[in-house]
């Protein structure tokens, strides 16, 4: 591999995102964590790497030390078997049927059993545990400080006998996050906030490149600037449907000519991205203008390139808890073109900065509508960016966990 200067992270200090929010914005961040400075909190999720959560953590707990907080990050350690049984947990949180055996509920609660001796909470001051592959560990704890359990999937409409599961876990705690109004839960005891995530701004995967930068990182795998680009950027997964957008494409190229790139990584927790990802191969390889690419090097600035270059980038879930993706492509001024469920509609004002679809036919049409109207696209990427500066920006979303952190402590 050959390194260069791309591949080193640069650290951001709190001061860095004056010019983007304001003055007035990090000055209320930096009183408003003033009482916190020192406490230990905990973020215990299961993955460095892949998905949305992890992605999130990594902004959102560096600036929580920025501003005085001993905050840290743990992994829940778990072996394939474990991690297929909490993928399917995530997917019958989403609504799937699955399999909800006593085996199955006794793997799961023995390797969070089991990590509690390696997690070592008792001394902390707060603990926030993510998504369901973690959530049980509240049980094998003594429970000294605030828990929160902060849900990132859609559990709008979950799989009952799971839900019932897992929401014997949930009421253990003292509060759940949830990422909008719609997954309010009128069966969970225990107070429930919303706490929309964000983006981080001045990340590689977000930050302004250069159209010479941008070019040069797409070069490299074989990408073309002939024809416009549609995109999606998602783990492979069912719910995120690839196999709607490959159609969507199709039906939408018959009338405007175009290319379509589907980008993709795996995430250490989810077994299924792979199965998936062949699937789309297989589906696409006597396809004309369509690239399908999976753990690319360089992934951030692969990321921030494409959604910067896209004509339209689609987030074509039919289950989505938020979909970052949906703001980091507004963010760059691209139009998204998502499906209607879940978090999308939270960050697509349907036809201000793209618009929701609820079919493969509604999604090929809005393809077409913004591939012949640049006009349109530039209104609407003007719009977009501003509403995710206005909106979803990792500097709201730390003063959200600073205000809930001490309300949790007691702290004025
Ligand atoms: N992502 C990435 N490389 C890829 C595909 C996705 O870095 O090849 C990132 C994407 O930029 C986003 C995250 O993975 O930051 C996905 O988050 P999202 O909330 O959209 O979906 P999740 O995977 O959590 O369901």
């Amino acid at each position: 591999m050959i390194l260069n200067k791309s591949h080193i992270t640069k650290m951001t200090t709190l001061d860095d995102y004056r010019k983007i929010v304001g003055n007035e914005k990090i000055d209320e961040i930096i009183k408003e964590a003033k009482p916190l400075k020192g406490k230990h909190v905990v973020h215990v999720n299961s993955t460095f790497y892949g998905g949305g959560v992890a992605e999130l953590l990594d902004s959102l707990i560096y600036l929580m030390n920025q501003v005085g907080i001993n905050a840290e990050w743990r992994l829940l350690k778990g072996n394939l078997s474990f991690f297929e049984i909490t993928k399917s947990f995530h997917n019958g949180s989403q609504g799937a049927d699955i399999e909800l055996s006593p085996k199955i509920k006794r793997i799961y609660e023995e390797v969070n059993r089991h990590n509690s001796v390696f997690m070592r909470l008792e001394k902390s001051d707060a603990v926030i545990i993510h998504d369901p592959q973690v959530l049980a560990s509240i049980k094998f704890h003594k429970k000294r400080q605030p828990w929160v359990w902060r849900c990132h999937i859609d559990i709008s409409s979950p799989n009952k006998k799971l839900w019932n599961y897992l929401k014997d876990f949930i009421n253990l705690y003292d509060e759940m996050i949830i990422s909008g109004d719609c997954y309010h839960k009128k069966d969970v005891k225990i107070p429930q906030t919303v706490i929309m995530p964000s983006i981080d701004p001045l990340k590689d995967k977000n930050r302004k490149l250069s159209k010479q930068k941008i070019e040069s990182t797409l070069s490299v795998l074989g990408i073309k600037f002939n024809k416009p680009i549609i995109s999606q950027i998602s783990r492979f997964d069912y719910w995120k449907d690839p196999c709607g957008v490959i159609e969507a494409f199709k039906k939408a190229k018959k009338k405007t000519d175009c290319q379509l790139i589907l980008l993709g990584n795996s995430a250490t927790d989810d077994p299924e991205g792979l199965k998936i990802y062949y699937e789309v191969l297989e589906k696409t390889k006597k396809m004309k203008d369509v690239t399908v690419l999976l753990n690319v090097d360089n992934n951030d600035l692969v990321v921030n390139a494409l959604q910067s270059i896209s004509a339209v980038v689609l987030q074509k879930s039919v289950r989505e808890g938020f979909g970052l993706t949906v703001t980091e492509a507004l963010w760059k001024s691209t139009p998204v073109i998502g499906g209607n469920t879940g978090g999308i509609p939270y960050q697509i004002v349907d036809g201000e900065n793209g618009y929701l679809v609820n079919s493969v036919n509604e999604c090929a049409d809005r393809m077409v509508t913004l591939l012949e109207d640049e006009k349109l696209r530039r209104a609407m990427g003007k719009y977009a960016h501003e509403f995710v500066k206005e909106n979803f920006l990792v500097t709201r979303h730390l003063l959200d966990y600073i205000k809930l952190l001490k309300r949790m402590m007691k702290i004025k």
